[in-house]
C-alpha cells in the first residue's frame, strides 16, 4: 500500500508566536517519527502546501490546490491523507468529495485541536487513526477522521472549538470508531458523480441566516448586488417570517432575476420539506431549491462546486437535487 500526504496547515503544525499560532513545527521530521519502524514508512510520499495556511483562510482555490496534489499522486498512491486546519475541514472535505468523486480511492482528512508539540496534543491520535482509516479496505470516498471517529468528508461538521471530539456527522451515523478492534457502521452511500470536473473558482454566494425580526430592507441589502446564488438558512424544515412586509417580494425578485435561492435550515439535524408549513410555502412557489439534510459546509461547497461547472437554471437545480457523492439523503 502505497500513501500520499498533503499538508496543508492547520493548527497540527503551528508554533508559538509573538502574534499567535503559525504554521511553523517540523511536520514532515515529525510525521516520520510517528512511522518509526512501520512498514509503511517507506512507502509514503509528502507534498507540503505553499503557503502552509490557517484553514480560516482557505478558499475554493485553496480546496483546488489540494485536489490538484492529490490528482498529481492518484497513479502512484493507493491512498491519501491530508492534514488539514479544523476551522473549515469540513468544507474542504465536502468539497473534495465532489471533485474526486470519481477516482475511487480513499482520502483521509484530519487535523489537530492542540499543535503537535505540545504534551497532551491530539495529533497523534488523530494522525495515526487517519493513516489507519485510509490504509483499511473498508475505507470509501472522502472521509473525515478527528476525535476517535470516521465520518463521511461530506457529512461532517466541527461542532466544538476545543473539545477533542470536535465534529460530528449530525445525520448520518459515523463511519468507524477507534478501539481494539475498531467498529465499522457501514460504507456511506456514493452519488452519481461527475467526470473530469472544472477547477473549483471563487464564486459570489450569500449566505444568510434568517432571524426574528429581520426586515425586507435588511434582506434586500444582504442580496444587493445579486449574488451568484443565495443560501438562506432558514427555520426547522424550511420556514421564513413570510408575513412580513416585503419579505416574500424581496426573495421573489431575486428569483426572477435568476439567483439560485436555497432553502436550508438553522437545525443542527434538518431535513428541509419546502411547503409543509404555510410558512414556507412562499418558498416552494418561488422555486426555491430544498437542501434536504446537506450540512452548511457541503451544501455551500456543492454550490461552488456547481457553479464552477458552469451549471445555472434548471441544470443547476436538478443537479442540487442529486447526490453527487453522496452529501444528501433522498427520501423515497
Ligand atoms: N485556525 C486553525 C485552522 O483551522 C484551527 C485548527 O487547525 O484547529 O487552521
Amino acid at each position: 500500500m502505497r500513501l500520499h500526504v498533503t499538508y496543508a496547515g492547520g493548527t497540527i503544525g503551528m508554533v508559538d508566536s509573538p502574534d499567535g499560532l503559525r504554521p511553523g513545527a517540523d511536520l514532515q521530521g515529525w510525521f516520520g517519527s510517528q512511522l518509526h519502524g512501520i512498514e509503511l514508512a517507506s512507502n509514503i510520499s509528502m507534498s507540503t502546501l505553499d503557503p502552509l495556511i490557517d484553514s480560516s483562510e482557505a478558499t475554493p482555490e485553496d480546496w483546488q490546490a489540494i485536489i490538484d496534489d492529490i490528482n498529481a499522486h492518484a497513479e502512484t498512491a493507493d491512498a491519501f491523507l491530508v492534514l488539514h486546519g479544523t476551522d473549515t475541514m469540513a468544507y474542504s472535505a465536502a468539497a473534495l468529495s465532489y471533485a474526486l468523486a470519481d477516482m475511487g480511492k480513499p482520502v483521509v482528512l484530519t487535523g489537530s485541536q492542540y499543535p503537535l508539540g505540545v504534551v497532551g496534543s491530539d495529533a497523534s491520535a488523530n494522525v495515526t487513526g487517519a493513516l489507519r482509516a485510509a490504509m483499511s479496505h473498508h475505507a470509501q470516498g472522502v472521509m473525515l477522521f478527528f476525535g476517535h471517529k470516521l465520518l463521511a468528508g461530506n457529512r461532517a461538521t466541527k461542532t466544538s472549538s476545543w473539545a477533542f471530539r470536535g465534529f460530528e456527522s449530525p445525520s448520518v451515523s459515523p463511519m468507524a470508531r477507534t478501539g481494539a478492534p475498531w467498529r465499522w457502521y457501514g460504507a456511506p452511500s456514493t452519488g452519481a458523480g461527475l467526470a473530469h470536473p472544472s477547477p473549483y473558482t471563487r464564486q459570489d454566494i450569500a449566505v444568510i441566516d434568517v432571524v426574528p425580526g429581520m426586515s425586507a430592507a435588511r434582506l434586500r441589502a444582504m442580496t444587493t448586488p445579486h449574488p451568484d446564488a443565495v443560501i438562506l438558512r432558514t427555520f426547522g424544515v424550511g420556514n421564513i417570517p413570510a408575513s412580513e412586509p416585503g419579505f416574500v417580494d424581496a426573495l421573489t425578485e431575486l428569483a426572477q432575476a435568476e439567483v439560485p435561492i436555497i432553502v436550508a435550515s438553522q437545525c443542527y439535524q434538518a431535513e428541509v420539506m419546502l411547503g409543509h408549513y404555510e410558512a414556507g410555502n412562499a418558498l416552494a412557489r418561488l422555486g426555491a431549491i430544498g437542501a434536504h439534510d446537506m450540512t452548511l459546509e457541503a451544501l455551500y461547497a456543492k454550490t461552488v462546486f456547481l457553479l464552477s461547472q458552469g451549471k445555472r437554471g434548471a441544470d443547476f437545480a436538478r443537479w442540487m437535487d442529486r447526490s453527487i457523492a453522496g452529501e444528501l439523503t433522498l427520501q423515497d
